[in-house]
Formats: structure tokens, sequence, C-alpha cells
């Protein structure tokens, strides 16, 4: 979601007239998107602003601006911290931006960290990929699970029209987009508060996602669709026969589960239990027994006994993950745990850190050795920028895919290829011969 905060924000000032530079000390204008989602995120942004303050003393003309996360849980404070700093905004602001530098160009310095509703997006931005888009449906967050301080930064849930979206997606198929990932924290929430309308399978005739896969689904020239993040509390058995039923959107599925224990689960406020998330996923198996599932796990959050972190083991033992990304747990400022008194110590939180993650590679291994031999749709994406005599994309599922040719034609092509070689996050195809 930072990254297309990113291009949206590059695309508004690339319509203002700015180009990019490789080096952030060549630039008249520095922009930091920041994340904040644990400490060491936050702590990157210091370091950075501190050396382009100091340019500032020399030059200044040097416009400097601390978007995202970190400005919006910081607000003010960042301006009186750095006091360099031009402009201070929140991830609700980013369609603002060149409304906002124009007041820093009147003269002032500017925090825009009130909650605001987010205006639709009217600026080109400027994607990174010209194969994979992200669109985003869905801002902020209404759940309040005790360890994220995402609601506290990217406010209140608010969806965008489906009709927007399908602008967007119009849009991209135009310029030659294949892939699009739908976004949103919550991504099951989706149109809970946007008004009842014909298009509306859900509850009261509200849109949901499914309904929105169904909606974009026949654009011509898009030919991958994705979404991410599923919440297991709101995940609809509707939305695994949309999966299963359409042919375009990919049979991948990214449901963090955060813990196998269903004490700390209860803890975290997350709404479910190990017993219903394992549900979730022997209902996808049953009706897509290929499908990719991915997830995302924190280890050592408050109070965590080693036999509920254990639990953890135990969930990540039987569903055998294709990736899961692993953290320890991180106190965030205004978040209810990071006050409770039960933390653990750097060194609990280092060592089952290792510990899950070294089950997790073990695991990701395994599932990769199920492609070995396998005939896979790969959408080409680019040339492998480690080898330059190879191209790589994605299967359905999300693998990266290496294939031995020299063939910058075959970039947003989706070819088919056999499987030769499978490491755990990566796999090596040849041409069927
Ligand atoms: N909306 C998604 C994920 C949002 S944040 C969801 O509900 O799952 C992405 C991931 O960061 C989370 O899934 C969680 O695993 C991790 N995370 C969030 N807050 C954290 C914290 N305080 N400490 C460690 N990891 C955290
Ligand atoms: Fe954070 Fe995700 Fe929970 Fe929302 S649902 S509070 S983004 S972890």
């Amino acid at each position: 979601m930072n990254k297309a905060d990113s291009e949206r924000m590059a695309g508004i000032l690339e319509t203002m007239g700015y180009s990019s530079t490789e080096e952030a000390d060549d630039a008249d204008l520095v922009l930091y998107n920041t994340c904040s989602i644990r400490d060491n995120a936050e702590q990157k942004v210091y370091s950075y602003l501190g050396r382009q303050a100091k340019r500032k003393h020399k030059n200044p003309n040097l416009t400097l601006v601390v978007a995202g996360c970190v400005a919006q849980q910081e607000g003010e404070a960042l301006l009186r911290r750095v006091p360099e700093l031009d402009l201070v905004m929140g991830p609700q602001h980013v369609n603002r931006l060149d409304d906002l530098l124009a007041q820093v160009f009147n003269g002032n310095q500017v925090s825009a960290t009130e909650s605001a509703y987010i205006e639709e997006d009217i600026t080109t931005p400027r994607r990174h990929s010209l194969i994979t888009a992200w669109v985003n449906v869905i801002y902020g967050c209404n759940e309040s699970c005790t360890y994220c301080i995402v609601p506290r930064v990217r406010g209140s849930e608010q969806s965008r029209t489906p009709e927007a979206i399908l602008r967007e997606v119009q849009a991209l198929a135009a310029q030659g987009y294949k892939e699009i990932t739908l976004l949103g924290q919550n991504i099951d929430a989706y149109g809970r508060d946007l008004a009842s309308s014909d298009l509306g399978g859900g509850v009261g005739g509200k849109i949901t996602l499914t309904d929105l896969l169904y909606y974009i689904h026949n654009v011509e020239g898009i030919e991958r669709i994705r979404f991410a993040t599923s919440h297991p509390r709101y995940f609809s058995p509707r939305l695994i026969q949309a999966c299963a039923e359409l042919p375009k959107v990919c049979e991948h599925f990214h449901i963090p589960f955060q813990s196998g224990d269903n004490e700390l689960l209860k803890a975290m406020a997350r709404g479910y239990t190990h017993e219903k998330y394992r549900r979730i996923i022997d209902s996808i198996r049953e009706i897509m027994p290929d499908a990719s599932i991915t997830a995302d796990a924190i280890v050592a959050f408050p109070g965590e006994t080693e036999a509920q972190f254990e639990n953890t083991l135990n969930l990540v033992q039987d569903i055998s993950f294709d990736l899961v990304n692993t953290a320890a747990y991180s106190p965030r400022p205004g978040t209810p745990a990071a006050i409770w008194d039960n933390q653990l110590s750097e060194e609990v939180k280092s060592d089952r850190l290792q510990r899950l993650n070294h089950l997790v590679n073990q695991k990701a291994a395994e599932r990769s050795q199920r492609y070995l031999g396998r005939i896979e749709e790969i959408l080409i994406e680019g040339i492998n920028p480690k080898n330059p005599n190879q191209v790589m994309g994605r299967t359905r599922g999300n693998r990266i895919t290496f294939l031995n040719e020299n063939s910058p034609e075959l970039i947003s092509q989706v070819v088919s290829l056999k499987i030769i070689e499978a490491r755990p996050f990566s796999l090596t195809g040849v041409y069927l011969t």
C-alpha cells in the first residue's frame, strides 16, 4: 500500500514538472514516504532525514517532505524535531500533494495530518512496472488489533466506488497493463461503507469484494487479478467460489493468521480461533487444492508463552504455507498492547523469530517441490536484474520464475513453461519441447 501511495505522489510531482534524480543529494525536493508498522521501519526515516536537513543549511531552496505513516503518527512533533522540514503529510493526504506544496511555496511550513476524506484519485501515478499495477479499493481499517498502528495512521475505512475502480482498471488495460492487484488493509470490508447498489450481493444489497471481482473481471487486456489482504474474521465462502469460477482471478490467498494460539488471538483482538482459520484454508483447498496460501505472523506478542508460540509452529507445520511474512512484536505508540506489563525480552523475540523462520523456509521449500515437472503459466515481467540473460515473471500462485532466455520481447506475455528447478521462493522453467 505504501508503494501504491509512493507511485501516486511521484505521479503528482511529475505532473508538476519534476523529474527524478538518481541521488537524493542532487534533488531540489526530497520526499520520504514512511512506514511505522514496526519501530525499525520508523527509525530509518530519522537517519535519512538528518542528512537532508544538513544539506538544507547549504541549500535553502531544498524542499523537504515526510509523508506516510510516521508523518501521521508524529504530526507536528516531527516539525519540531526536524525544523528544516517543509511538509509533514499523512497517508490520507496523498492525493493533495500538489495543493500542500503550493502552500509550502507560499512560505508556509505545513502539517497535514488531520483525518480526511480521501479524494478520488484524479492523478496519474508514476507506476514502477508497465505490466502489473496496484489498485486501491478500500483505504483505512476499522479493526482494533491490539498491536497495530494502522487504524490510527490510515484512518477509518473508505471504499472507492466500483465505477471509479472499473475506470482505473480500464485505463490500465488501455496502457497495456496485464495484471492488477486490488489493495485494502482489510479488503473483505470493501463496500461496507458504500450505499446499497444494483451490484450489491452483500448485507442490505451492499457491494462486496466478491461482487467487485465479478464487476471488473471482463476488462479486455487484463489477464490476471489479485487482491490483498484478507482477514480471517470476514473471509467469505462466496469469495472462494468466485476465485474458482473467474478465470482471471489468481489462485493465491494472502490471509494473515498472526498466531496459532486462541488465547493470543483473543489478546490480539483478531476475532477468530485457529480452528476457524484452519477451516478457511481447508475450504479453499477443497475447491482449489493447489491454491497458493501466504500469511503474516507475529512472534513474542506480550505474554506469549513457549507453549503458545509452539501453537504457531504447529499451525505452520500443519498448513504448509507458500510464504509467511514473520515479525517479532514491536510496541507501537498509542496501541493497547504497547503498555501491557508482560512484554518479552529481545532474546526471546529473536530466538522465536529464528525458529519460526526456519520452519517457514523449510515448508516453503517443500511447497515449491510440487511445481517440479509441471507446466505453469508465467506472466513475464522483465529481465532478471541479477542476470541479464534471463527473463523473469510469476506463476498464478505468485512464485517468481526465471527463464534462461535473453528475449526482452517476451516481456508482458504469458508463456507456458515446464518447471525444471524449484527453490524455496523461486522456480526455473524451460519452453516445452
Ligand atoms: N491488514 C493486514 C496487515 C497489516 S500490517 C492484516 O490485518 O493482517 C502487516 C503485518 O505487519 C501484519 O499482518 C502483522 O503481521 C505485522 N504487524 C503489524 N503490527 C505489528 C507490530 N506492532 N509488531 C510486529 N508486527 C506487526
Ligand atoms: Fe492492523 Fe490489519 Fe488489524 Fe487493521 S486488520 S488493525 S491493519 S492488523
